[in-house]
């Protein structure tokens, strides 16, 4: 999370002027929120959050806006085998750990080899590889707590 010069709202006029897209009040709440959680939502736990900031909202715009803001590389949307979709609004390289338990996403800092990327695409042979994507699974400590009974009272 680096230190940014430009507030959110110029951040995203920016990148959407530069796609030619319109800065709207509504995009501007969908982003403002992607970038204050770093809990991946789906549209629908965004739409509940944002609704609270603007009132006229539906969540076909929040879906609208969640698709322009992946379109203008400001959020990352990430789909999963059952057909959900969560939006990150980190776009630095990094990986996810997911919880088997609970479905929670969290960040992993860092990035693979580049040579042992490379290796992997010299077995694709002719498949056309345009990225990768990492995803550790498990169980989160809070889950790891409950399913081994070792949950401690918070003091
Ligand atoms: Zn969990
Ligand atoms: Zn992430």
């Amino acid at each position: 999370m680096g230190q940014k010069l430009q507030s959110t709202d110029d951040v995203l006029r920016e990148a959407l002027e530069a796609n030619g897209q319109r800065f709207t009040e509504q995009r501007a709440a969908v982003f403002r929120f992607l970038m204050s959680t770093d809990k991946h939502p789906t549209a629908d736990e965004v739409f509940l959050a944002v609704r609270q900031d603007v009132s006229v909202i539906s969540l076909a715009t929040v879906y609208k806006s969640l698709e322009t803001l992946v379109g203008c590389g400001l959020a990352v949307k990430l789909t999963y085998g059952d057909g959900s979709a969560r939006y990150d609004g980190r776009t630095d390289p990094h990986h996810h750990a997911r919880c088997l338990a609970c479905s929670r996403i969290f960040d992993v800092a860092g990035t693979l080899p580049s040579d042992e990327i490379h290796e992997l695409h010299d077995r694709a042979q002719d498949f056309h590889v345009t990225g990768y994507r990492l995803e550790l699974t498990g169980y989160c400590s809070h889950c790891a707590d409950s399913m081994t009974g070792k949950e401690r009272i918070r003091a």
